[in-house]
């Protein structure tokens, strides 16, 4: 999977079409796996095992987050807090992604 771009400050970035594209290169190497309230499709390559990032449909826009730690220059980016939504139902889960999430686009090349 061929990582292709992605905005830095999603929240500056809406007006954007697209500001984080996911393009498959071999359909046959991705893994899109659904956890419990299946809300999102964790893309996991199926070659090497490595959690890519989180794409999800929604009414507004495909929205998706990557996984920094596939990028080579993953050392610009600050590093990771650990997070913890547990508790969070579907309605504050949709929110805090409709909020911090980037625009998305998963594509087939
Ligand atoms: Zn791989």
């Amino acid at each position: 999977m061929q990582f292709l771009s992605y905005a830095r400050h999603p929240q500056r970035e809406r007006s954007r079409r697209h500001a984080l594209i996911f393009r498959v290169t071999d359909r046959e190497a991705l893994v899109r796996y659904r956890f419990g309230l299946k809300l999102s499709d964790f893309l996991i390559c199926a070659r090497c095992g490595s959690y890519v990032g989180v794409y999800m449909d929604d009414p507004g826009g495909a929205l998706g987050v990557l996984n920094l730690n596939v990028l080579k220059d993953r050392s610009r980016f600050s590093a990771p807090t650990s997070m913890d939504y547990e508790g969070e139902s579907v309605t504050e889960r949709l929110q805090r992604r409709r909020q911090r999430w980037t625009p998305a686009r998963l594509e087939f090349a």
